[in-house]
């Protein structure tokens, strides 16, 4: 940002024109509901399960079946609108959309229409805006159908019934960075609220979007549906790709160009979109009442209950790290990117005694090892070791047994073998060595043949003797304290030499 503007400009200037195209973007996110069962019925859902084996009479549609709302899953969603700030409906009810499709046994999907369980609220971002939500609804998921099988097309119907709730926001955002920073906090948000596990990748959370462009100080245009997009990144790709294209449709001046309401499919390897359909309106899935599911109240103990069982969520977890802990914005928001890391970081600061040191040896020296392929561990959750263990090694570096240098190879252990600090240490002879005589004999060695050395700090250099650490440290494989080692080859040098 140019310190002149007092705000950032929004927008994009084309380099073709000058004029100044203005971005309106809006999401909707699908997420699958971490619940026992499916959304009407008992069935149990398992990513990967093999095909058709997680079903009943209710999911696979025979006749006569009867859906039964699933109460872990309205509870769940509940607690979602209160991590949100939105407002649940007193009064809600079920409807049919109508819509055919192979992997959809029912004709319809049950869903929400017009009087959804949950409305408004929304995420801040970091620059303060708010990305404000229209609505929160329940609904069952769809089967699936696979088509990359020849001339066959493949249907599994254990998604079938899973519930999710959708969230669409309001077209609040006007940059891809915008889009990417609100998804990452709704995930976050998701995930510490223990709705969903969020696994784009097992389709757990799906996204799509909705672009249009208009000149500066104009109104709103037709705006396109993004769909087809696997990872945040894609998301964000996509956005400013079709954003591209749509000014370019508009600047070529030819109407027939002309961005039209529709949905389009992104291609991820080519990085660029392509038309699926016209995009239905309300009115072509024919929504009416689901008859088999009466509308009902919500409980307003019901709903209090679910808020009491909020935790503490992420962006007033990363103020409280940085007021409390005197950590960084940076390292507030590392610490806090997922709740077992949060957690993992507080219980290790209650054993330690020490947040600082704490948050250093989680955000540089876990997270590190965590993201290095050769250690198997991937996640916090798969740590072969405990916070105890870390607060341990923090322990040990504090009071100077170990070197703090010496400290990442007891870390890289503690990964390696899931044994505690100490036992590395003891094992490897890692202890520091502060006795005088052996440190001494240590600095003699490394002296040797050095005399450029020890003239520069006999001529008052002082700072010439760190040249020789890395030969006593070497010499003694890290074990050695370092302010001693200075202490001491200062000495001899200046008395002796
Ligand atoms: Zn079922």
């Amino acid at each position: 940002m140019s310190p002149t503007t007092s705000a950032p400009a929004i927008g994009v200037v084309s380099k073709k024109t000058g004029v100044r195209w203005i971005p309106v973007i809006g999401l909707e996110v699908h997420c699958q509901l971490k619940t026992e069962t499916k959304l009407f019925c008992s069935c149990r859902y398992e990513f990967g399960a093999s095909p058709n084996t997680l079903t009943c009479p209710v999911c696979t549609a025979q006749p006569g079946a009867l859906p039964v709302l699933n109460r872990e899953a309205l509870a769940l969603a509940v607690r979602v609108a209160g991590a949100l700030g939105a407002d649940v409906a007193a009064r809600t009810k079920f409807d049919r959309k109508n819509y055919f499709y192979c992997d959809l046994p029912k004709g319809y999907q049950i869903s929400q229409y017009d009087q959804p369980f949950c409305t408004g609220g929304g995420v801040t971002l970091a620059s303060g805006k708010r990305v404000r939500l229209v609505r929160i609804h329940l609904e069952e998921d769809a089967g699936k159908a696979i088509h990359d099988r020849g001339d066959m097309t493949l249907v599994d119907l254990n998604r079938a019934g899973v519930p999710l709730i959708e969230s669409v926001t309001h077209a609040d955002m006007q940059t891809s960075d915008e889009a990417y920073e609100y998804l990452t906090a709704l995930k976050e948000i998701l995930q510490y609220v223990g709705a969903s596990d969020c696994d784009m990748e097992k389709g757990s959370l799906r996204c799509d979007v909705n672009v249009s462009v208009h000149p500066e100080g104009e109104g709103w245009r037709t705006k396109v549906e993004l769909k087809n997009l696997n990872s945040f990144k894609n998301v964000k790709d996509a956005i400013e790709h079709e954003i591209e294209r749509q000014i370019e449709a508009y600047e070529s001046g030819d109407k027939s160009k002309f961005p039209v309401q529709e949905t389009r499919l992104y291609d991820a390897t080519t990085q660029t979109t392509r038309t699926m359909r016209s995009k239905e309106d309300a009115h072509d899935y024919r929504y009416f009442p689901e008859p088999d599911l009466v509308p009902f109240h919500l409980d307003p103990a019901f709903v209090e209950k679910q808020r009491s069982m909020l935790p503490e969520l992420p962006a007033a977890r990363r103020a409280r790290y940085q007021s409390q802990f005197g950590l960084s914005a940076y390292d507030a928001g590392v610490l806090t990117s997922s709740r077992a890391l949060a957690d993992f970081f507080e219980t290790t600061v209650k054993l330690s005694g020490n947040p600082k040191e704490s948050a250093n040896w989680i955000a540089n020296g876990v997270l590190a090892n965590l993201s290095d392929p050769a250690i198997t561990a991937k996640s916090v959750d798969e740590l072969p070791f405990r916070a105890h263990d870390l607060a341990e090694l923090i322990e040990l570096v504090a009071n100077q047994t170990i070197h703090n240098n010496v400290g990442r190879t007891v870390l890289r252990g503690m990964f390696e073998s899931g044994k505690s600090p100490r036992q590395i240490v003891k094992e490897q002879g890692l202890e520091q060595v502060s006795d005088e005589g052996q440190l001494e004999s240590w600095c003699r060695e490394a002296l040797v043949g050095k005399d450029k050395v020890i003239a520069d700090v006999k001529a008052g250099k002082t700072k010439a003797v760190a040249a020789l650490m890395g030969p006593v440290m070497k010499a003694s494989k890290g074990s050695a304290n370092p302010q001693k080692v200075q202490e001491i080859l200062l000495r001899i040098i200046q008395t002796e030499l």
